[in-house]
């Protein structure tokens, strides 16, 4: 029989992969879809990062890197840590992966097993909860809805936690909402934590530099869980990189010693020319940063505008990452054609067959109400997508 193990059984597929996948299906028919699905910067990786790796390809790295990854690219990102956040680290406490979501994926596996309870503040980034999943622990949710911000509270954070807790997950700026955490909330949440010396914060920081609010705050920074904190990072959101696979934890020595134990038998070092790449991206010039987030802000408040106009959704003007995460509750129950929309993944399969529009639905993402729109895309496209979801909904009984 072919009969998957249990492991892989519970597993979901990655609905935001899925979405894009189907959306691709679509245009590959000829249909003229716009896709807002998939968390991407539409950019092209700047011209000195793919320098640095045709140089890297002639000079011959083409073989085996540690596997934490190249000592001068630990360095560098070292480097980044103190000047962009303060934050003093060694290069032994540095574990480069093929991207972010195995960096997130190695310290689940690394720290928690059956037993241990993961705290997943909800709405998430679809593939923690998934993660937790496969490494045999219990997630627990805590809900912030739209009312505050997507983001949960000290008291809610105090209320989930029990003996069993190991860790904590954030991620600000969030996917997918694109909230962002002030100074002040981290310190509060910073602040319980301090009552719980053996919880790790597992603190995704991957949108780090799309971010309108100002100055990126790490949870990191605060005394009381400065050294059990694992800052996750990469250059996928901030460089135009994720087809080039590079991410990377900034951690406590015995999770990056336990992080390479488990990526040594499992995929070794991350790619050598993606490696020398990102040396680039974190050494070189970083007005290419600048320029990608305020292009990405002038759209923010473009599609806002846009979305504001759409009767009956409620949507909040978020202050990072590339999302919006409007609420279509008062949607939720009508019909098209006889056939009910009952969650927010029915909304976006209505959206994408209908209006040719590729979302996310919130289903997957733990907020059964809302929809994530990804406004990496060009102003036309983002013009003529809100037009479309809103004769769309229009449309609704
Ligand atoms: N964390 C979050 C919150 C993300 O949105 C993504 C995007 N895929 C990742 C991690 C993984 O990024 P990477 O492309 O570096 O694997
Ligand atoms: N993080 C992006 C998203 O949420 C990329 C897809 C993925 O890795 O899930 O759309």
């Amino acid at each position: 029989m072919n009969q998957v193990s249990e492991r892989l059984a519970v597993l979901s597929p990655s609905e935001t992969l899925a979405m894009s996948q189907k959306s691709s299906e679509l245009k590959a028919q000829g249909i003229d879809v716009i896709n807002l699905s998939v968390g991407e910067p539409d950019f092209f990786t700047p011209e000195h990062i793919k320098l640095a790796a045709k140089q890297a390809v002639d000079n011959n790295y083409s073989f085996y890197s540690p596997v934490a990854g190249y000592l001068s690219l630990r360095k560098a990102i070292v480097s980044k840590l103190k000047k962009e956040n303060g934050l003093e680290y060694s290069p032994d406490q540095i574990v480069c992966s093929s991207g972010a979501k195995q960096s997130v994926c190695n310290v689940i596996l690394s720290i928690a097993g059956p037993g241990d309870e993961i705290i997943v503040p909800a709405p998430y980034w679809v593939s923690y909860v998934e993660m937790v999943k496969l490494a045999g622990a219990t997630n627990i949710i805590v809900r912030a809805d739209i009312k505050q911000d997507f983001k949960i509270t000290a008291s809610q954070l105090e209320a989930a936690i029990t003996d069993k807790t190991k860790a904590l997950i954030l991620c600000s700026p969030s996917n997918p909402t694109g909230s962002v955490y002030t100074k002040a909330e981290l310190g509060a949440l910073a602040g319980v934590l301090a009552k719980y010396p053996d919880i790790i914060i597992i603190s995704d920081e991957i949108y780090e530099h799309i971010n309108y609010a100002g100055k990126h705050e790490s949870i990191a920074q605060f005394e009381s869980v400065r050294d059990r904190t694992v800052i996750v990072n990469g250059v996928s959101k901030a460089y135009a990189m994720t087809g080039w696979r590079l991410g990377w934890i900034a951690s406590p020595e015995w999770i990056a010693e336990a992080c390479v134990k488990l990526q040594g038998q499992y995929t070794s070092g991350p790619g050598s020319i993606s490696q020398k790449a990102a040396e680039a991206a974190y050494t070189g010039r970083q007005d290419c940063v600048a320029a990608m987030r305020s292009t990405f802000e002038r759209r923010r408040d473009l599609i806002i505008d846009l979305a504001s106009e759409i009767p009956d959704i409620n949507v909040s003007k978020p202050d990072g990452a590339f999302y919006i995460f409007p609420d279509f509750s008062s949607y939720i129950g009508k019909t098209f054609n006889g056939k009910p929309v009952l969650h927010s993944a029915d909304l976006a399969i209505y959206l994408l067959e209908e209006a040719h529009v590729a979302s996310v639905g919130g289903l997957a993402f733990g907020a059964p109400s809302c929809v994530r729109f990804s406004y990496a895309a060009s102003d036309e496209n983002i013009i003529e997508a809100m037009s479309r979801v809103k004769k769309a909904l229009a449309a609704l009984k």
